[in-house]
């Protein structure tokens, strides 16, 4: 899951980044609203956490200008104006959410899981495919009963296979979603993340439960 965190305030920002990373997200910061323009415009994220007060151009116009070509991307606010109307507009304009400051990590990774999983038809916590089990909430794979340890590189991968089972994803789309802007876009490197990650499942399952569909990319939990 790529997430663009827009917030004026650098140690704020940094903090729930880095807080996201642990959790395996792939994560770029941005500090005013013409730079997340551009960025919402160029790049494909699927989540927003979106601070109200910002320079440049404020939030309400950063989720207006995206909801005129983007309906897809979630956008969380995060705003230190609590009023019920701040709220209830930035509803109407198409956020998903609303979170006022100050907040704990715990309660926006919680809202992240949420508006993350929303999107697709698993709305389970654990994701599971066959033996391999994803808990959204740890981050962690399980395979049988035993955690399976990933980099996160590994994690994302695997997460984003999980809940898109059945559809094949290409190394363009794995870049789009996994990888974040402060990391080399090469495909070498994602097929070295792919490869280590095929071989850890198959070591602790006895497969591979990941196919490689030629053209199309690959799937986990397709029919056979
Ligand atoms: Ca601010």
């Amino acid at each position: 899951m790529h997430i663009l965190v827009v917030e004026d305030e650098r140690i704020l920002c940094e903090t729930i980044a880095r807080s996201l990373k642990r959790l395996a997200y792939s994560v770029d910061c941005c500090y005013d609203g013409i730079t997340a323009m551009q960025m919402l415009a160029d790049d494909n994220f699927d989540l927003v956490v979106l601070d109200l007060n910002l320079p440049d151009a404020d939030g309400m116009t950063v989720l207006r200008t995206l909801r005129k070509t983007d309906r897809d991307t979630k956008v969380l606010i995060l705003s230190a104006r609590s009023e019920v109307s701040d709220k209830v507009d930035g509803l109407d304009a198409g956020a998903n959410d609303y979170l006022a400051k100050p907040f704990h990590l715990e309660e926006l990774a919680a809202r992240i899981r949420s508006l993350t999983l929303r999107q697709f038809t698993q709305n389970d916590v654990v994701l599971t495919c066959g033996d391999v089990s994803f808990d959204t909430k740890s981050r962690k794979a399980i395979v049988g009963d035993e955690p399976l340890p990933l980099t996160r590189k590994e994690t994302g991968i695997l997460e984003y296979l999980m809940v898109n089972r059945g559809r094949p994803i290409s190394q363009e789309e794995f870049i789009e979603h996994v990888w974040d802007n402060s990391v080399d876009n090469f495909s070498n490197s994602i097929r070295v993340h792919i490869s280590a990650l095929r071989k850890k499942l198959r070591t602790s399952l006895g497969y591979d439960p990941i196919r490689n569909r030629i053209g199309e990319g690959y799937v986990m939990g397709e029919e056979e």
